[in-house]
């Protein structure tokens, strides 16, 4: 009695939770984050419980093989759903049908050579080697595509994990103690499904958890960035001088404007699109150009900033002259191949600083130079006090 209370409990959160889920995906416009899949996944899960409860005890049946298969395939759409949490675009159907048809005829052939016990085993054994993937799978990806994750990972892994270890446990006791592991009376079933309403309980908020972490992390990115290059904007750059200058052992930096020459002709010459390709491409070789950890800018219109962090006068120096001297060589890729396009750049740098108060002292400093650069025929570096 207990666990049909229990049972019933559960099937209401899977359904509640699968509602949710859809309402949230009909608000993701375009990117919905697996959210629609984790939907399917509950509802497939609830209305295999719903079975059970009006199945009642276990034994042979349409309805249990429904339900078996419906147990079965809600997993492995919680998993397609998490591959396209991850941005891993993946069909959803076509492998679930696939997966119905195939295990729906398993059992069939299963029941009729070897028995219920032996079906009833085979979906507890599957569940369990299905439930020990999907653990390994969370820790791996603590590890890999969701490093940012980690820790919420390995809270899905642990609690896959008993349910895995519940469900072997399970096959275990059908195999040696035949139908009667099923009584929805035994405290084994007692504690099998407190344990699957506590997921069914516990799992659901964990994903929406996730899900705002994504929504909120992506406005922070956009917040902090230049749509068109992905640089840095003002306020990234801020923030990442703020994080430098944190850090103790943080050493002095320099800043350098630089300053695409007589972009307005470009715009003027080619269109504006071609106009935006330079600016791209003037942001992709500043990538390549500074050391890894220094911050890359699109101030507005063609107008960037590099600040080049634990540095000496030398080094900020050698960066923009290595970074004018690529412009200058390098063609804007994409741009009609018959005409091509180049640019220069005038660069000026700004005196050493070390607290992000003196950010827009540097950046008048790096100006007066970007202004000497231009006054003295472009495509040329100016620091602060030449
Ligand atoms: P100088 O060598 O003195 O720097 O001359 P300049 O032509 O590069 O500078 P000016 O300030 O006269 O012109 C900047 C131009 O940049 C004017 C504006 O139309 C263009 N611009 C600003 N933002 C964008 C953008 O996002 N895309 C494109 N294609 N053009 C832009
Ligand atoms: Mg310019
Ligand atoms: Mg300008």
């Amino acid at each position: 009695m207990v666990t049909t209370v229990i049972l019933g409990m559960l099937c209401v959160h899977l359904l509640c939770f699968c509602v949710m889920f859809l309402l949230i995906s009909t608000r993701l416009n375009g990117k919905k984050m697996g959210m629609e899949v984790f939907a399917l996944g509950n509802f497939l899960l609830g209305l295999a419980y719903v079975l059970q409860l009006l199945g009642g005890p276990a034994g042979w049946g349409l309805m249990s093989v429904v339900n078996h298969t419906l147990t079965l395939c809600a997993p492995v759409a919680y998993v397609l759903g998490a591959l396209r949490f991850f941005d891993r675009p993946t069909a959803v159907w076509r492998p679930l049908l696939a997966l119905a048809g195939g295990y729906t005829a398993v059992q069939v052939l299963v029941q009729s050579t070897l028995g219920s016990e032996a079906r009833h085993a085979l979906l507890a054994g599957s569940c369990a080697s299905l439930f020990l993937v999907m653990t390994v799978a969370a820790l791996y990806a603590g590890r890999t595509v969701a490093k940012d994750l980690r820790a919420e990972m390995l809270v899905f892994a642990v609690l896959i994990a008993g349910i895995c270890v519940l469900n072997a446990a399970k096959m275990v006791m059908i195999l040696s103690g035949g139908m009667e592991a099923l009584d929805l009376n035994s405290s084994f079933q007692r504690t099998f499904y407190i344990y699957m309403s506590f997921l069914g309980t516990v799992l659901p908020p964990c994903a929406v958890w996730l899900v705002l972490r994504r929504l909120t992390d992506e406005l922070r990115s956009m917040a902090a960035h230049d749509p068109l290059t992905r640089l840095l904007n003002r306020r990234g750059l801020t923030d990442g001088l703020d994080a430098h200058f944190r850090s103790r052992t943080a050493g002095p930096a320099y800043l350098l404007i630089v300053d695409i020459d007589h972009f307005k002709s470009i715009n003027d010459t080619y269109g504006h699109k071609v106009g935006d390709l330079v600016l791209c491409h003037v942001a992709q070789v500043l990538k390549a150009t500074a050391r890894q950890g220094d911050l890359i800018c699109r101030l507005g219109g063609e107008e960037f900033v590099v600040i080049s962090l634990d540095t000496d006068r030398a080094g900020a120096l050698q960066l923009a002259e290595r970074t004018r001297a690529a412009i200058e060589h390098s063609e804007v890729p994409g741009a009609d191949s018959a005409r091509p396009v180049r640019c220069t750049v005038t660069i000026g740098v700004s005196a050493h600083f070390t607290s992000t108060q003196a950010l827009d002292e540097s950046m008048q400093q790096a100006d007066a130079g970007l202004y000497r650069g231009k006054a003295s025929g472009r495509n040329r570096v100016e620091s602060a006090h030449a």
